[in-house]
């Protein structure tokens, strides 16, 4: 072992960079200061909306309930330097850099706080029918649409299926929801408590195809493994989510089998100094 020991940062010079403007990084950002954190706190954002909260996006903002779900947060007030659009693409650990296109940010201390991002139906990229539901501008795209009452196809009976069926029933649309698997909520929740979920469906008037699998995606239509041709004005792809950790490939970092950063109790990861 070197005897060589680094001085200390003095308290207020400590940098602690964030990267992902969710919940989980702004909270991360805001919770520093309440505990009395007196260095830098940095919050790099890819999206370009001041940092908002998912859950209204398939409920208020689809419906055009309200415009949009901002955090109620003062950055500025807290000290906390908030950059958005500023996406990060790497990890370069042993220099204590993240890189983004517009040039690296240099840490003392890193939290990763990427989220998901969801899951595309292969062959269905790129049509303008098709949608996801993660993103502020993904709710904004949908919302006219469900408003002008086209016939849906939600894929996938999971949350956020069960969230579109429902808004769709209330803007005037049929709704088809089509699962592959034998049942609701099949990646989430045990049979029993599914199993309670299930009539929602019915009782918001969409149907429910269950053991049903898309084979292709039209321009107006989706298609199901035995034949069946559903059209759709509107297709929204609901069939789960992964883990944001593509900008930390080769960055040694460690990561379990379903790429998700591993961390201890603690939510120390592999890495020094990362979190
Ligand atoms: C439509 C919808 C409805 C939901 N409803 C509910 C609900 O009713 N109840 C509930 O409990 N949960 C709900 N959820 C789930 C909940 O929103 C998530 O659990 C929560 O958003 C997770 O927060 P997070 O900060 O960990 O990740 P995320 O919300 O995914 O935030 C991660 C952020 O990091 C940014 N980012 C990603 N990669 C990079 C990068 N390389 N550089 C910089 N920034 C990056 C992303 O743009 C994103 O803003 C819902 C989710 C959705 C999409």
């Amino acid at each position: 072992m070197s005897e060589h020991r680094e001085e200390p940062l003095a308290a207020r010079e400590r940098r602690v960079v964030i990267v992902g403007a969710g919940m989980a990084g702004v909270q991360t950002a805001v919770a520093l200061r309440e505990l009395g954190w007196a260095g830098t706190v940095t919050v790099l954002g890819a999206e370009p909306h001041p940092p908002y909260d998912r859950p209204p996006l398939s409920k208020a903002v689809l419906l055009g309930k309200a415009d949009g779900s901002a955090f109620e947060v003062d950055f500025a007030l807290l000290g906390i330097d908030l950059q958005l659009g500023r996406e990060a693409t790497g990890l370069r650990p042993a220099e204590h850099l993240v890189d983004t296109a517009s040039g690296p940010v240099p840490y003392d201390v890193l939290v990763i706080a990427t989220g998901a991002e969801p899951v595309r139906l292969p062959g269905s990229e790129g049509l303008p029918n098709v949608h996801l539901l993660r993103t502020l501008d993904d709710a904004v795209r949908l919302r006219p649409v469900l408003a002008a009452q086209h016939d849906v196809v939600a894929v996938g009976a999971g949350w956020i299926g069960a969230e579109v069926a429902t808004a769709a029933r209330e803007a005037g649309c049929e709704v088809t929801v089509v699962e592959a698997a034998d049942r609701v909520l099949a990646g989430a929740l045990p049979a029993e408590v599914a199993a309670r979920m299930a009539p929602w469906y019915a009782e918001s008037g969409a149907r429910l195809m269950l053991g049903a699998r898309v084979t292709t995606v039209e321009d107006d239509a989706v298609v199901l493994a035995d034949g069946t041709r559903l059209t759709a004005g509107a297709v929204v792809v609901g069939v789960g989510a992964r883990a944001a950790t593509g900008w930390l490939e080769g960055s040694g970092i460690a990561l379990g089998d379903d790429r998700a950063v591993l961390a201890d109790e603690r939510l120390r990861t592999s890495l020094p100094g990362v979190y």
